[in-house]
């Protein structure tokens, strides 16, 4: 075995890459094995939207500080960084009654947010259909774009010292060490890995509990257009409330409707999540609902041309938090995934809790939620 660095991260999509660079700016001597190319999985397929969520305390401290790191430092122009905050549009006065409570549950959290009632929601998102009820707005929300931001991450890793190796598979991954798939062994004295849905697979000692479901996702983003009064057909991130239920459910299938500006002038739309689906086509069923939930907020969207459709994989877990941290019986090997809709925006928080538990400093938040030996209910079956 050869001793090439100090800490391996296994994987180059966001998660990885933010761990790499989180660790090399800690003084680490970094080595990151991708088997393909960086960001080339569900990063590449990411919808981009870095928000605060409020589905349990441990998602929204690690949102919450996601947030912040992306918030809080200088991304290059090709991240295409756009501060437009979220819209949680409710449709009607169940779904008011919802938002009011989370502005409640965010005010108590210090998270400024507002509710726009129907005419200020028309006023502030000119396309969206008469009637809705009103929407939640989060202003401090943003979106960008995920693989730039990866290539961004790798570089600043590389400025202090990384080195990054595309097409180099690991096979698998033991305490203190990997094996890679053309045979060569390297130890170090850390080991992240971030290979995504491929995670468990890699590991020599698996703890039971730790395993990821594919939740499918479709994307349809539009032509270039601008309105003529040279605003992009929407200036927020959209999303119906009604999303949480089906985001996070367990249905097997389910839409709903969330619209993204581009700063290229584009829109881009969201979104389904079938459980186990693997194949990456296209199911047109599925895109041709998501348009049609589309057009019930949107009316006009159907007009815009669409450009181009894709899939991709979230890695789940079975209580929709990441994995992050060492093994309960190999201490020096760590894993970062499981990150399902939420790795871009947790990207730079779970490298943050990653290097804080490297460095045994005291954690910028709690870990023991995103522990990879913590007990989770098997309905992964
Ligand atoms: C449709 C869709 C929309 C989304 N929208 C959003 C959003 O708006 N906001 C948000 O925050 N998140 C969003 N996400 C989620 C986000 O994209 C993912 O959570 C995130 O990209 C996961 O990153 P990762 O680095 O863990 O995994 P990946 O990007 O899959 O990276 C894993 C890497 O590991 C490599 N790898 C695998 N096996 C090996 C091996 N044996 N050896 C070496 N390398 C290996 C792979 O090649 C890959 O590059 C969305 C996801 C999808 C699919």
């Amino acid at each position: 075995m050869s001793r090439i660095a100090d800490a391996i991260v296994v994987g180059a999509g966001i998660v990885g890459a933010a761990c790499a660079e989180a660790l090399a700016l800690d003084g680490w001597r970094v080595r990151v094995f991708e088997s393909a190319r960086p960001h080339g999985r569900a990063t590449a397929a990411g919808m981009g939207h870095v928000l605060v969520l409020d589905d349990s305390e441990a998602q929204f401290a690690l949102t919450r500080l996601g947030r912040e790191l992306w918030r809080s430092r200088t991304w290059q122009d090709e991240v295409e960084r756009d501060d437009c905050g979220t819209l949680w549009i409710a449709a009607d006065d169940e779904e008011f009654a919802a938002a009011r409570a989370k502005a409640r549950w965010y005010a108590a959290r210090g998270v400024t947010t507002e509710l726009l009632d129907e005419a200020q929601l028309r006023a502030a998102e000119p396309e969206l259909r008469h009637g809705l009820r009103g929407a939640l707005r989060i202003r401090d929300d943003l979106v960008v774009y995920p693989p730039a931001a990866t290539v961004q991450m790798l570089a600043n890793a590389r400025a202090h010292g990384a080195v990054v190796e595309q097409e180099r598979p690991v096979a698998l991954v033991g305490d203190g060490g990997l094996e890679l798939v053309d045979g060569t062994r390297h130890s170090a004295a850390l080991v992240v890995v971030a290979a995504g849905l491929d995670t468990p697979a890699l590991l020599a000692r698996r703890p039971d509990a730790l395993r990821l479901r594919a939740k499918k996702g479709h994307l349809l983003i539009s032509d270039r257009v601008r309105r003529a009064d040279g605003r992009g057909f929407v200036s927020h991130q959209l999303v119906e409330l009604g999303y949480l239920k089906s985001a996070h459910g367990g249905a097997s299938e389910s839409v709903a409707f969330n619209a993204q500006p581009r700063r290229t002038g584009q829109v881009l739309r969201g979104s389904s999540r079938p459980y186990d689906v693997v194949d990456p086509r296209i199911d047109s069923a599925m895109l041709a609902a998501m348009i049609a939930r589309a057009i019930e907020y949107l009316p006009r969207i159907g007009s815009l041309p669409g450009l181009r459709a894709w899939t991709g994989l979230r890695p789940s877990t079975a209580d929709n938090l990441p994995f992050v941290g060492p093994l309960p019986e190999a201490p020096r090997t760590f894993v970062a995934a499981g990150h399902e809709g939420l790795g871009i925006t947790t990207s730079l928080s779970t490298a943050r809790l990653v290097a804080d538990l490297a460095a045994d400093r005291v954690p910028s938040l709690d870990p023991m939620p995103f522990a990879p030996g913590r007990a989770l209910e098997a309905t992964h079956g």
